[in-house]
């Protein structure tokens, strides 16, 4: 395989995709510790604005191999497990609209809405609410035939823009704008198919995280090759700011994801010691195996201790307002349109 990823990544650029300095060094490099596949990625941050991106970047057939198997087919029963356990997480998610608003909400679109367990979780929130939800995977089409979803729609979300234009009084991105190439044409996208006065709903890892820093290329979030930005909370803040939005909230502890040490101790066996059986790799010889094995069992104990660990982090994460991860809430201005939106690009 080796040489034949080179076609999976763009050219370098040399300039941060947010604000446009060269101020540009090097975050992290890691393998694919997600799926074990070929090719290793580099996370570039920003001097000036702290933007991290992925650089070179996944080019359209690079991302269709990395993500090929992870959340649909081999993987996606696996996906599907840890999405359906996060059901408090996607009750806060969804009360976190309810100071803000009178009547609840006619009409939301959730975008990057996998399955639709979010959808299917809100709705004993907001039980009068018509969800929607967006994706480019094809779960969107079993949410909406489990009827988690009313109508699912399989695409890009820009290629929504006038098609949805002003139908909705809420969007939700919940850990999706990481995943695109561009955020800023999705928060372009979601300002379009906003009615006035409409809410948007983001939830991002945090890259100013103090565990980024400690864990280094072990953090779960950098989640590699998949995650192409991750954005500090003040630029998120700025470019809702740009585009005729007000920031009502935001909460960075209650966000907070308690996987930090478990995540890094599964990175750390995966680099060590990856799955022998994975589709994409060389025929596992029996040292190979045997390896894989010792190492899944030294690392049993290590789990028991990252799981204790975690539990104290979110603790702590709720307490401080400080975790690894936020989410904001912004109400689209009803005299600012999308004709409003990114003039300064
Ligand atoms: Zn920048």
């Amino acid at each position: 395989m080796g040489a034949g990823t080179d076609r999976f990544l763009e050219p370098v650029r040399l300039n941060c995709p947010w604000c446009g300095s060269e101020q540009l060094s090097v975050r992290v490099r890691v393998p694919d510790l997600l799926q074990g596949k070929p090719g290793v990625f580099t996370l570039e941050q920003c001097a000036d604005c702290g933007h991290v991106f992925q650089n070179p970047r996944l080019s359209l057939e690079g991302l269709e191999f990395y993500y090929r198997d992870f959340y649909d087919g081999r993987g996606g029963e696996g996906a599907g497990t840890v999405f359906g356990r996060l059901g408090d997480s996607y009750r806060r998610r969804a009360e976190m609209l309810r100071p803000f608003t009178v009547h609840p909400p006619t009409s939301w679109l959730d975008v990057g809405t996998g399955h639709g367990h979010f959808c299917n979780a809100a709705r004993a929130i907001w039980p009068h609410t018509r969800f929607d939800g967006l994706d480019m995977g094809d779960g969107v089409g079993e949410a909406e035939r489990r009827g988690w979803v009313e109508t699912g729609f399989q695409g890009q979300f820009p290629e929504f823009a006038e098609k949805l234009a002003g139908r909705y009084e809420v969007v939700s991105m919940y850990h999706y704008l990481e995943h695109t190439r561009d955020p800023l044409t999705e928060l372009d996208t979601a300002a379009a198919v906003l009615a006035p006065g409409g809410f948007l709903a983001i939830e991002l890892p945090d890259p100013e995280s103090r565990m980024a820093r400690l864990l280094g290329s072990a953090w779960l979030p950098w989640f590699q090759p998949q995650h192409q930005h991750l954005i500090p909370a003040a630029n998120l803040r700025e470019a809702l700011t740009d585009r005729g939005f007000t920031v009502l909230a935001e909460e960075h502890g209650p966000a907070h994801q308690g996987n930090d040490f478990f995540g890094a101790v599964a990175l750390t066996t995966t680099r060590l010691a990856p799955d022998p059986d994975r589709p994409w790799a060389p025929p596992a010889t029996p040292g190979r195996r045997a390896l894989a094995h010792a190492v899944r069992a030294a690392a049993l104990p290590c789990f028991a201790g990252a799981a204790v660990l975690d539990a104290v982090r979110t603790l702590a994460a709720r307490r401080t307002d400080g975790g690894n991860a936020y989410r904001m809430l912004a109400r689209r201005d009803v005299d600012g349109g999308p004709t409003a939106a990114g003039e300064d690009r």
